[in-house]
């Protein structure tokens, strides 16, 4: 049979669900099933959690989760575990562990829900301080009340910390100001998969919660570290959109570094955003941005407020 429509009927009956596990992969590495899961090994899915990725592995006691997924995404979140993640993985669909990236609602919206059913959730001690009182968001001009107590992190690090899982080392570590200031990775070695939260922003624009002192370059220092965890076979997981390769995550850290060059020198002009944008900063580069103002306006306050790193003679 011809390959282009050999592979063609393959994908059409896989998305019908009629290729099950006994008769060949469900559904095409990386690609989302018709329920939203994506497999990576048979112990390791993700799951869509209203937009933004959910990654689920199956450890011997239940499931561990890396992020809990947008606000009001529980049940949907919920079924795609116990209904088709487990046709995948194998073992209980309890969730024994949920480590958030950070504390965005994205990556934490149903803490709550598997909080309240026991799991234990971890996170960087920055994360559970911001879901622990409440804080102003700048951007939306109001106030984000504190979450209650079954949703907050119960057990938090400083630096880097790790569990053994079965045959599953993993490993974890704080990523400063990258994105927030209390962004981590989740590594699951023997795996070989890195969850990286919005370290990597594969589809939407990166972004830089200045408030939290997040800025270019810590985000280029943690793009840094996750690339020295890595080897080429490493498929890297986003808080949203694809799963990528190293190759893939390393074009944008390399990209970074070039608006990182030209965000600064405009900084030092005394540029605001909206000249940033008129002078064509982010213009003649791989990705195109949705919202370039708000960007360059949350770059350029992370650059005044680590200027001294930058240049030391700067007053
Ligand atoms: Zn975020």
């Amino acid at each position: 049979m011809d390959r282009v429509i050999e592979r063609r009927q393959f994908l059409k009956r896989a998305a019908a669900g009629a290729i099950t596990r006994c008769g060949g992969p469900r559904w095409l590495y990386g690609q989302p099933a018709p329920s939203g899961v994506r497999r990576l090994t048979d112990k390791l899915v993700v799951v869509d959690g209203g937009g933004a990725n959910v990654l689920a592995f199956s450890a011997p006691d239940g499931l561990v989760l890396v992020d809990s997924g947008a606000p009001k995404s529980g049940d949907q979140v919920m079924a795609a575990l116990k209904n088709d993640a487990l046709k995948i993985v194998t073992g209980p669909s309890k969730v024994q562990t949920l480590f958030n990236t950070h504390y965005h609602a994205d990556q934490t919206g149903n803490n709550e829900v598997f909080g309240a059913a026991g799991a234990k959730i971890i996170a960087h001690e920055h994360t559970r301080q911001w879901m622990s009182s409440d804080y102003w968001v700048p951007d939306e001009d109001r106030y984000e009340t504190a979450r209650p107590q079954a949703a907050r992190p119960a057990e938090t690090f400083q630096t880097t910390g790790s569990l053994k899982l079965g045959t599953e080392q993993i490993d974890y570590g704080h990523l400063p100001l990258a994105h927030t200031d209390g962004d981590i990775y989740v590594f699951f070695k023997t795996s070989n998969v890195l969850a990286v939260g919005d370290v990597a922003s594969p589809l939407r624009d990166p972004a830089l919660d200045y408030f939290t002192g997040a800025w270019i370059g810590g985000r280029l220092d943690a793009m840094d570290t996750i690339l020295k965890l890595s080897n080429e076979q490493t498929r890297i997981v986003p808080a949203s959109g694809p799963i990528i390769t190293r190759a893939e995550f390393k074009a944008e850290r390399d990209m970074m570094e070039e608006v990182r060059s030209r965000v600064w020198k405009q900084v030092l002009q005394g540029d605001s955003p909206k000249d940033m944008l008129q002078a064509g900063v982010l213009k003649g580069l791989a990705r195109t941005w949705k919202d370039p103002y708000k960007f360059l306006y949350d770059a350029g306050k992370g650059m005044w407020a680590h200027h001294n790193k930058l240049d030391p003679s700067l007053i």
